[in-house]
């Protein structure tokens, strides 16, 4: 049988993406809702055919306990609510798909990876680009020193926010575009490198709009520092489109340009155009989990990644804040 998952949050990404790639999707399949919304919900029974015993609210979320149909909870909420939500489902006896950043604290992180541990439940974090050949192939050139070592990589991600969402609000978002969209150029940096960081120096770029960012950063530039001198340079804005992940290695280079949408993405060396099949991401990245499931192994994007990235983030925050270089020594 496929695996049932059941969404926890439908929003614009479960509706647009999640939603759609479960029906791609072979060894899990969407069963269950949990809304705050009854029109949502009624919506969605009649258009992916969910009964109403799978139907949630966050209210009676827990009773999901009792609900054999559903294997995997995927919590889709603003990130402040991703550890509740989490911690909940892995009590409810629920492997756990979290989306990113997988919570806004460091000790929130921890709290999801205990809680999961102790139902002896699996966790993982929705890091699509894991499963997406444009990304891997970055990791592939990388290691295999196809174009010689890696020197510098620069990422950038960036968008033109609209005002008044949950992102623009520090207490769900736990803080603006680095939380949103810089924890892809963290990530690229990181698969594509194949090492942590151990050091970051970090500075928050000027407010040029201080009602739409009054409680977060417009934009933010911060430099990682991995072993044996590879630098990563990063760039994220919530004012600004950008979108790439480059190495400049010791013999050429190699880019994505855009690196880190759901599809359509490009890439090129110094010897030409990349020419790779699109996949569904989000198909790729559920079944994967499923199959950790059936198989009870670990996910290669575990709440352990999770809590890395969060940590990763918030000293990037703190080198922004203080001016100062700060050693990351616990990754
Ligand atoms: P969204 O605003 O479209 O949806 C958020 C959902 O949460 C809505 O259904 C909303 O009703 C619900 N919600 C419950 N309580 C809420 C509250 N107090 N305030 C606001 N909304 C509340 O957001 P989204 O774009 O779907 O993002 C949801 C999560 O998914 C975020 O953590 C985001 O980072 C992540 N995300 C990941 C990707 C990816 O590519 N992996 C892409 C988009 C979003």
């Amino acid at each position: 049988r496929k695996l049932g998952v059941a969404l926890v949050g439908l929003g614009k990404y479960s509706t647009d993406q999640l939603a759609p790639a479960l029906q791609e999707t072979q060894r899990c399949k969407l069963v269950g809702i949990v809304t705050g919304s009854p029109d949502k919900a009624e919506e969605w029974k009649r258009k992916y055919n969910i009964p109403e015993k799978n139907v949630y609210s966050y209210q009676n979320f827990d009773s999901i306990k009792d609900n054999p149909a559903i294997d995997i909870v995927y919590v889709v909420l603003p990130n402040s609510m991703h550890a509740e939500y989490t911690i909940r489902a892995a009590k409810a006896g629920k492997h756990v798909i979290c989306e990113k950043p997988m919570a806004v604290s460091v000790k929130e992180c921890e709290d999801m990876i205990q809680a999961c541990k102790s139902a002896d439940r699996l966790l993982s974090i929705g890091y699509r680009l894991h499963f997406e050949p444009y990304n891997l192939t970055m990791t592939e050139f990388a290691a295999k020193k196809t174009h010689g070592a890696v020197k510098v990589i620069t990422a950038k991600d960036g968008m033109d926010i609209e005002p008044g969402v949950w992102r623009l609000d520090k207490k769900l978002a736990g803080g603006g575009p680095l939380m949103d969209v810089g924890i892809y150029c963290v990530q690229g940096a990181l698969y594509t490198v194949g090492k942590n960081p151990i050091a970051v120096t970090a500075k928050e770029g000027p407010k040029t709009d201080m009602k739409r960012f009054s409680q977060v950063e417009q934009s933010l530039t911060w430099k990682l520092e991995f072993p044996g001198g590879i630098v990563a340079n990063c760039e994220c804005s919530y004012a600004e489109e950008m979108n790439l992940l480059r190495a400049d290695a010791e013999h050429g280079w190699f880019e994505l340009k855009p690196a880190y949408g759901y599809k359509d993405l490009k890439g090129e060396t110094n010897l030409g155009k990349l020419n790779i099949a699109q996949v569904n991401q989000q198909a790729l990245q559920m079944d994967d989990f499923a199959n950790c499931v059936l198989q009870k192994k670990k996910s290669k994007v575990p709440g352990e990644m999770g809590l890395r990235d969060v940590r990763i983030l918030t000293a990037i925050y703190e080198a922004a804040r203080t001016g100062k270089r700060v050693e990351l020594t616990n990754l």
